[in-house]
């Protein structure tokens, strides 16, 4: 069963959240915003949970029939919105499970609590017709609002709803994290988190991923062989990068890391920092290899590849550029 300690990097949320419940003082709207990973959902559900508890502690009990019954997502009083359409939340759907809904009384508990997940995909008339409810809700109705990006929130909503903002996690609290639960090894723990920035859900997602796995030793084939290579087996190299469009940003994002480590190795800064600590010994030679000139030169380009993939130019063909500019030709 899960509670608020497992949740990690966001203290300060889990106290005022605590204070709160202990206090008598939980509100009728909350906005949990932060970008997608940041453990909104697992906030969420565990917040609601432990409003439900029979026990009415600071945490879920995980033993009483509330408990029991939110853990196996079948909580009658925990309802959590869902939509049709993947990039919208219509005015008919919230009317229909909340604005409507919340006019019944709960079931067993004394508090009802409503998610609604990607809450910034709620249109504007599906968000007004919430603001009606925030503006008169019953005196049981708790209602959990997670979104991405708060900017894409009515200010009428957000002034009804207490704000709190997920923040990024830290590397290291990712990285403990990715090897006590997960059990994954030291440095494919560390270049996912690094790789996450502060987002421990896409950290976990990289972390497990064979796909991120396979691509990455792709990557780094490449990264550690290109000064060896001639034209021909350049050209073969961004041929067979073409299969991996489809995660052209991951692609471009391992190649800018490994290249700012060399960077940062270069101007004299600490190993402890390297994001491929793994790889060391071989970032110090191309360190050394590498004038500051070239290595921001490469820098750039890939940058500019990424914005010229987007507009469509020759995944392939803008591919064996950049390996002709990594090459040093
Ligand atoms: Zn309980």
């Amino acid at each position: 069963m899960s509670s608020f300690h497992d949740i990690i990097g966001q203290n300060d949320i889990i106290e005022y959240l605590n204070g709160a419940i202990s206090n008598g003082q939980v509100a009728h709207a909350y906005m949990f915003d932060g970008e997608k990973g940041t453990g909104k959902k697992m906030l969420a559900r565990i917040f609601a949970q432990t409003l439900l508890c029979e026990k009415h502690g600071t945490d879920p009990c995980g033993e009483c029939h509330s408990c029991k019954m939110a853990e196996s997502g079948n909580n009658p009083d925990i309802i959590t919105v869902i939509h049709e359409k993947p990039n919208v939340i219509s005015v008919q759907e919230i009317r229909d499970q909340v604005v409507n809904d919340v006019q019944i009384k709960p079931y067993g508990n004394d508090r009802k609590v409503y998610i609604i997940s990607d809450a910034h995909l709620m249109n504007v008339q599906a968000q007004n017709a919430l603001l009606k409810t925030l503006e008169e809700p019953p005196s049981y109705a708790v209602i959990i609002l997670l979104c991405d990006n708060k900017a894409m929130m009515l200010s009428t909503l957000i002034s009804r709803s207490i704000v709190l903002s997920m923040r990024a996690v830290k590397n290291e609290l990712i990285l403990d994290y990715l090897k006590d639960k997960y059990q994954i090894p030291e440095h494919k723990a560390y270049l996912a988190s690094a790789f996450a920035q502060g987002n421990l859900g896409k950290a976990v997602v990289l972390a497990s991923s064979e796909e991120f796995t396979e691509l990455w030793d792709k990557v780094h084939e490449i990264l550690i062989r290109i000064s060896e290579m001639d034209e021909v087996k350049i050209a073969a190299a961004a041929k067979e990068a073409a299969a991996w469009k489809d995660q052209k940003n991951d692609l471009l994002d391992l190649m800018l890391m490994w290249y700012r480590d060399v960077l940062m190795i270069k101007a004299g800064g600490d190993a402890e920092q390297l994001i491929y600590g793994e790889d060391q010994r071989e970032i110090e030679r191309q360190a050394d290899n590498y004038s500051y000139e070239a290595l921001n030169k490469i820098i750039l380009m890939i940058q500019q590849t990424a914005r010229r993939i987007d507009s469509n130019v020759n995944f392939e063909l803008a591919m064996e550029l950049l390996f002709l500019e990594m090459k040093g030709t």
